[in-house]
C-alpha cells in the first residue's frame, strides 16, 4: 500500500506536532549514548537511515521534530561508537535480550473476518490467513490483506504474559529488569536489560527462544516414567516445564469433550476421561496419572506444552544488532505510541485507549476506501466503502496511515485547527 502525497503530508505534519509536544513522553533507553538509532523517513522510498548516535535526550527530541520520521528505532546493542557505519567499527559491548510478539503470527479466529488474500496469478481470493501457495493454480504470488483488531492484540498480550512468567519464574529475572512495550501496531516487545545476558551470542539467545517456545519439548523426556503402568508421577510443583505442563494438563482435563477432541484425543479416550473425570482428577491432584491411558496422558501433556509455549519471533531475539522501536515514538502506520508498560500492569493495559497520541478535540474529514473493523479510544467504528466521515485526530491518523481511508479534499488539516 502506498500513500498519496496529501496523506503522507498529513501524517508527517501530525507526527511533527506530536514530537514538538512530546519530548517529555519519550522514554529513552538506558546507556543512551551507547545506542545506535535508526529512522524511516516519510518518503515513498522507505529505506532506513541508520548509524545515528545522540549524546542527549534533547538532541534526539530536536531531531524528531526537525526530521519527523515515520518510524524511530534504537539498537538493543550497546556500542563504543554507535555512529560508526560498519558493524566492525562500532565496538559491540553487548545487547539487551529482546523478544518480539506479533499478533500476525498467532492463529486467531478473527483473522477469517478481517484478513483476506488474493492470488496475483489466477485471481483466486479467500478470507483468513493467506496460504503459502494458491490452492487453485499452485503459484506463490499471493497478496495478503491483513488487519489487527482488539482480539488480535489480546492474543499477543496472552503470549507476552506467558513469556513474562517464564522469564521471572524459570530464569529468575526480577520484574525491575523486565520492560514491556506495546509496539504501536500488532504486538509487544519484552526487553531484558541484565548484566547476565548482555554478552550472550546469537546461539545462546536461540536457546532461550527454544526454551520459552517449547521448541522440541517432548513430554516423555520430562516424564520418563510416562509409559509405566502402575504409578505415574505428576509433579505440579516442579520448576520449569515439568511443573508447567503438569498444571496445564490438569486444567485441560476440565475441558469439554469437543475441545479435548480438538487437541487430538480419540473419541474413546475422551469418553473414558468424561466418564471418570471426578475420580481421575482426584487421583491427579494426589500426584498420580496412572488412571489415564498413557497415550492419552502423553497427548495431554504435549498439548499442554504447546498451549503454554510463548510465540516469540526467533529472528528478533537472536539478532544482536537489532533495531527496536523507540518507546514514546509513533508507529508510522497507525500513529499509535510505542508505550512502555510496567510488567505487572500489562494485564490491564489497553493499547486501543492508552496508546493514542493526539488530542481529541480536532476532527478530520476522511473518505473510507477499505472498510475494516476499528475500535479506538473507546469508540467503535463501522464504515462502508465510499462513506465520508468526520473523526477525531487519532482515528483519522490510524485510518489514513493504514490506508483504509484517504484525506478528503478540504477536510480539516491539523495545521488549520
Ligand atoms: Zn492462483
Ligand atoms: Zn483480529
Amino acid at each position: 500500500m502506498t500513500l498519496g502525497e496529501a496523506e503522507m503530508a498529513f501524517l508527517q505534519k501530525s507526527f511533527q506536532e506530536y514530537y514538538a509536544e512530546a519530548s517529555s513522553s519519550l522514554q529513552p533507553p538506558k546507556a543512551f549514548d551507547k545506542r545506535e538509532f535508526g529512522f524511516i523517513p516519510f518518503r515513498r522510498e522507505k529505506s532506513m537511515m541508520r548509524h545515528k548516535g545522540f549524546k542527549s535526550l534533547p538532541d534526539l527530541a530536536a531531531f524528531l521534530v526537525n526530521f519527523t520520521p515515520s518510524d524511530a528505532y534504537y539498537s538493543s546493542a550497546y556500542y563504543e561508537r554507535p555512529e560508526a557505519e560498519d558493524m566492525a567499527g562500532k565496538g559491540w559491548l553487548g545487547a539487551d535480550l529482546i523478544f518480539d510478539i506479533d499478533s500476525d503470527h498467532i492463529v486467531t479466529s478473527c483473522k477469517t473476518v478481517h484478513d483476506s488474500w488474493k492470488c496475483l496469478d489466477c485471481g483466486l481470493e479467500g478470507w483468513g490467513v493467506e496460504p503459502e501457495k494458491c490452492p487453485r493454480c499452485g503459484r506463490r504470488r499471493i497478496e495478503a490483506d491483513k488487519w489487527v483488531c482488539e482480539q488480535c492484540l489480546e492474543a499477543a498480550k496472552r503470549e507476552t504474559l506467558k513469556l513474562l512468567s517464564m522469564l521471572e519464574e524459570d530464569f529468575g529475572f526480577s520484574q525491575a529488569k523486565l520492560e514491556v512495550a506495546f509496539s504501536g501496531h500488532r504486538g509487544y516487545h519484552v526487553h531484558v536489560a541484565d548484566e547476565a545476558i548482555l554478552k550472550f551470542s546469537s546461539e545462546e539467545r536461540k536457546e532461550i527462544v527454544d526454551y520459552v517456545s517449547a521448541s522440541g519439548l517432548k513430554a516423555s523426556l520430562l516424564y520418563p516414567e510416562l509409559r509405566r503402568r502402575s504409578t505415574r508421577e505428576v509433579d505440579f510443583s516442579a520448576e520449569g516445564w515439568r511443573g508447567r505442563i503438569a498444571r496445564a494438563a490438569y486444567s485441560l482435563l476440565l475441558r469439554k469433550g469437543e475441545e479435548l477432541k480438538e487437541l487430538g484425543l480419540t473419541g474413546k479416550a475422551v469418553r473414558l476421561l468424561e466418564e471418570n473425570r471426578e475420580k481421575l482428577l482426584r487421583e491427579l491432584s494426589a500426584g498420580d496419572a496412572a488412571g489415564i491411558p498413557w497415550k492419552t496422558w502423553e497427548r495431554l501433556l504435549q498439548a499442554a506444552a504447546s498451549l503454554e509455549a510463548a510465540l516469540v519471533d526467533t529472528v528478533v531475539t537472536t539478532d544482536v544488532h537489532r533495531l527496536i522501536r523507540l518507546p514514546g515514538s509513533l508507529h508510522g502506520k497507525t500513529g499509535l505510541k510505542a508505550v512502555l508498560i510496567e510488567s505487572r500492569k500489562l494485564p490491564e493495559f489497553n493499547p486501543l485507549t492508552e496508546a493514542l497520541a493526539f488530542p481529541e478535540e480536532r476532527n478530520v474529514k476522511v473518505k473510507i476506501v477499505k472498510p475494516k473493523p476499528l475500535k479506538l479510544g473507546g469508540a467503535e467504528y463501522k464504515f462502508k466503502a465510499g462513506e465520508i466521515v468526520e473523526v477525531s485526530w487519532s482515528p483519522a491518523v490510524y485510518m489514513i496511515g493504514t490506508g483504509i481511508a484517504v484525506l478528503l479534499k478540504g477536510g480539516l488539516q491539523p495545521s488549520e485547527a
